[in-house]
């Protein structure tokens, strides 16, 4: 048994995102001439301060099918609990590591829970080798992959790539960062909200108080 960490890494996202997400938008009001600035990027102070007020009013007005110009890529590593909850998602894309392709030989690589007592940990481990025990025993026995897995527990950890654009990301991340969604996709939700944030802070800052 290998224990691994939940990880988010932002892999790929639209290049200046906002910035793109404004001129867009402001087709709708032929406004594009507010565009206009004398700063070479559109990243001085005052074309910050006009995009944040003109993106906030999009999204405060639900105008959300904007937000679908912007994507973003996310190589996430999670247990397989949390890669099913994720893939119930239905407007995004999804390439997983397979447990029919991959023999994991050396070991289950498991995202472990948060345990509330050293009791529940304990037998946790116990389950955890009993599981390794009947997979390499099944190996042993010449099953191929896609048979032994089924013996491996829900915290097997496995990764998986997730492109989505902006406007699922953050109905995504509101139903993941609530309270009632489980404990570790809350925690990788709240990992992939950090990477996000920065690049449309308008559209995703206002999620952190959910989490
Ligand atoms: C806390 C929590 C507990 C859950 N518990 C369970 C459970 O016990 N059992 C279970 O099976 N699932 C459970 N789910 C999964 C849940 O039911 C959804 O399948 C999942 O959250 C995906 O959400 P979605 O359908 O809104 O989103 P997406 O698939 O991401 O779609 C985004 C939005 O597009 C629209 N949309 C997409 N497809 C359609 C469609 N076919 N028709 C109409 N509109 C559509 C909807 O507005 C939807 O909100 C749970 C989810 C959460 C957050
Ligand atoms: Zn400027």
């Amino acid at each position: 048994m290998r224990e691994t960490e939940q990880s988010a890494e932002l892999v790929r996202c639209t290049p200046e995102a906002d910035w793109l997400l404004e001129r867009i938008a402001r087709v709708c009001y032929n406004s594009e001439d507010r565009l206009e600035c004398d700063c070479p990027d559109g990243r001085c102070s005052r074309c910050r301060e006009r995009r944040d007020k003109f993106l906030a009013g999009l999204r405060d007005r639900r105008h959300d099918s904007i937000f679908e110009h912007a994507h973003a890529t996310f190589r996430l590593v999670a247990d397989r609990g949390v890669t099913h909850e994720l893939v119930r998602h239905r407007l995004a894309s999804y390439t997983q590591s397979s447990t029919r392709y991959i023999k994991y030989s050396d070991g289950i690589p498991v995202v472990r829970p948060f345990f509330a007592s050293p009791d529940r940990e304990a037998a946790w481990r116990r389950a955890m080798l009993a599981a390794e025990a009947g997979y390499r025993e099944l190996l042993a026995a010449g099953a191929p992959a896609q048979e032994a897995r089924d013996v491996l527990p829900t915290c097997t950890a496995a990764v998986i790539f997730v492109t989505a654009n902006f406007r699922e990301w953050r109905h995504i991340l509101k139903l993941r960062l609530g309270r009632e969604a489980h404990p570790k996709i809350r925690a990788l939700a709240r990992m992939i909200l950090a990477e996000l944030s920065p690049l449309c802070p308008v559209y995703f800052s206002d999620l952190e108080g959910d989490a």
